[in-house]
């Protein structure tokens, strides 16, 4: 691929290369941080494939966490050792282990293989090395990078601190205007709901995410980016139980109805993540005791309790 310039936005030892469109999906944010002695990278979104020696130096590749996009360059580091949360590390390490973290239909697993290996260069990386919550790298000359576990989009989500810069790579706790990701197996409602209460205590002024909003550089409007991110949260869970009210359903029928993808559009996955994020959205409303499952011999609809 002929070498494109990318935009770079450089704080401190970070740097930040922009992917198309500001990282929106597919691309990404390429992070990396240099210390004295050691340049990391975080993350291998598609943006870095077009990255000569900036990211090709690289001593060693710390995942935040296991997704197609964010392990698009990880065939040209294979120089580099590879850091995985222990939650997430088998889906980096065998195709196996990203279809089980992902959990959707075996013939939808079937086509995203073909759609990431065409789409995002995937290949497996055996060698990838697990890490546990408060992991941390010294790169020299007092660079220091932390990983606190900050689980819900996926189980092994990590937020990477880089100090004493106090920049914080907060991944997909992306701030998007779609909201928070949480439709494949070892995705968790519950746990993200907590991250995005944790994630407020990390002691940084710099938040950088892997796509679209890229780079917050004060505290103020991170805090009402992550407001509005959450809300999307409590926004779907409404919208499911107010249409319950009026139409008690099925799983499959609130499936079929969409309510985090737009029905007018397909995507291999879409019905899937659907599935998955309603079923704990019902999950949640159940347990607050306002909704409630008819049994399976009356049809098992899901209606107002
Ligand atoms: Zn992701």
């Amino acid at each position: 691929m002929a070498a494109m310039e990318s935009q770079v936005a450089r704080h401190g030892t970070v740097s930040v290369f922009f992917g198309e469109k500001s990282g929106k999906y597919p691309d990404g944010n390429q992070v990396t941080v240099r210390g004295a002695d050691t340049l990391a990278a975080f993350d291998t979104p598609l943006v870095a494939n077009r990255l000569g020696a900036d990211l090709l130096d690289a001593d060693l590749v710390v995942l935040g966490h296991v997704h197609e996009d964010h392990m698009a360059g990880l065939g040209r580091m294979r120089h580099a050792p590879l850091y995985v949360h222990e939650a997430d590390v088998e889906a980096a390490r065998s195709w196996e282990g990203l279809a089980r973290h992902y959990g959707y239909a075996p013939e939808v697993l079937a086509g995203m293989r073909t759609a990431i290996e065409r789409d995002f260069s995937y290949a497996p990386r055996p060698d990838a090395q697990a890490y546990k919550d408060g992991a941390s790298w010294d790169l020299g000359g007092g660079v220091k990078v932390s990983a606190f576990h900050m689980p819900g989009h996926t189980s092994g989500h990590c937020v990477l601190l880089v100090e004493p810069d106090g920049i914080a790579f907060i991944g997909d706790i992306d701030l998007s205007s779609f909201g928070p990701y949480y439709g494949d197996a070892t995705s968790s409602l519950a746990d993200f709901r907590r991250t995005l209460e944790a994630v407020k205590g990390i002691p940084a002024n710099v938040w950088i995410t892997s796509h679209h909003k890229g780079v917050i550089t004060d505290r103020e409007t991170f805090l009402a980016l992550l407001k509005a991110f959450a809300s999307r949260l409590d926004a779907r869970e409404e919208a499911i139980a107010g249409y319950l009210e009026r139409h008690p359903s099925t799983l499959a029928e609130l499936v079929a109805h969409r309510f985090v993808y737009p029905r007018n559009l397909e995507g291999l996955f879409y019905a899937d993540a659907e599935r998955r994020t309603i079923e704990q959205h019902l999950e949640s409303l159940a347990r607050a005791g306002r909704v409630k499952q008819e049994a399976a011999d009356e049809g098992g609809r899901w209606r107002t309790a």
